[in-house]
């Protein structure tokens, strides 16, 4: 029986997990298929504040598990399967095993959409990002493409602007789902080249770094091909929430949807991170919020001691 687990274990988990230790609570990390989530995945951090110079993601991450340790924090690898939140103390399926919690701190965050291109993962921090806010600054200067036709792809379209010499917004379609003030604000941008309706067939990268891509036309069958140094896959996220599919509140996208603070609909549930974040999605604000769910958890076993 465990006071407080702790599903994920990105910058929300490790957040949640060093406040709860330092409260005595012991808490169970379940680190997820992703340990140390979308940071272990980041090159540079330059806006992690505290950290002038930047720190690596994963060095990041590290850091906050080793602090989590030394307030009595245990990790347990694996993915969540299934969860019983019908009664407390709530039940948590990881394979084989059952864990029993007197309270949930559900930070399992939210996967980027990759492209499903071959050899595309191993791109990443390599030219290739999902992250404008992180990875923008690293292209001041050099052409760059953003795929996606939604508001992500328009808002990063945008930020990117202000450091890269040109980008090339690819989408698959002559039709937008972003809003309309958006896309006017991108036309309106003397960098940015909407070329649609294309599909990325193949990211060039002969070196091991981005150096181009090759397009097709979705209707013409045409190829082409651009010199680039960089390529921003903003095409939506998913939030890691299927296992609470049912059970815990969540809009149409799945993203779930705390009632008061981190707390959800069922007493002893709380939420952190980009699980319960579409807007936000940065470290900080991801941190900010897992030690929001730990103090509500502490608070919570001490109202409902015995
Ligand atoms: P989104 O609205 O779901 O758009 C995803 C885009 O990626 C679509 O244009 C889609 O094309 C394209 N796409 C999806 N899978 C693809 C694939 N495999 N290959 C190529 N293209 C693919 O996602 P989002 O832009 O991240 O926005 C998510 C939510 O956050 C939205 O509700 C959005 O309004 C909101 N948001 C708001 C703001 C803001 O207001 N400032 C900023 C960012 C996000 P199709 O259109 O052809 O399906």
């Amino acid at each position: 029986m465990h006071k407080v687990v702790i599903i994920g274990s990105g910058c929300a988990g490790l957040t949640a997990a060093i406040y709860a230790g330092r409260a005595n609570l012991s808490p169970l990390v379940l680190e997820g298929h992703e340990p140390g989530g979308q940071l272990s995945l980041t090159t540079h951090v330059e806006n992690y504040p505290g950290f002038p110079e930047g720190i690596l993601g994963p060095e990041l991450i590290e850091n906050m598990r080793k602090q989590a340790q030394k307030f009595g924090a245990h990790f347990k690898a694996g993915t969540v399967s299934e969860v019983d939140l019908t009664n407390r103390p709530f039940k948590i399926k990881v394979g084989n095993e059952i864990y029993e919690a007197q309270s949930l701190i559900v930070a399992a965050g939210a996967s980027a959409r990759l492209l499903g291109l071959q050899g595309e993962k191993e791109l990443i921090g390599r030219g290739l990002s999902t992250c404008a806010t992180c990875d923008g600054y690293f292209f001041r200067g050099k052409p760059i493409a953003v795929v996606g036709g939604g508001d992500s792809a328009m808002e990063e379209s945008n930020f990117l602007s202000r450091y890269a010499s040109k980008v090339y917004v690819i989408h698959r379609r002559n039709e937008f789902r972003a809003s309309k003030i958006m896309i006017a604000r991108a036309r309106a941008n003397a960098k940015i080249e909407f070329v649609t309706p294309y599909v990325i067939e193949e990211i060039l990268s002969p070196a091991g770094l981005v150096s181009g891509v090759r397009l097709h036309h979705t209707q013409s069958g045409e190829k082409r091909e651009i010199t680039l140094d960089g390529v921003f896959v903003a095409i939506g996220h998913d939030p890691n929430s299927t296992a609470f599919r049912g059970k815990l509140d969540m809009d149409d996208n799945g993203y779930l949807i705390p009632r008061h603070g981190s707390l959800t609909s069922i007493p002893g549930v709380f939420v952190a991170g980009d699980v319960q974040d579409h807007r936000y999605r940065q470290a900080v604000t991801a941190a900010g919020s897992g030690c929001m769910a730990a103090i509500d958890a502490e608070k919570f076993l001490e109202e409902h001691k015995g």
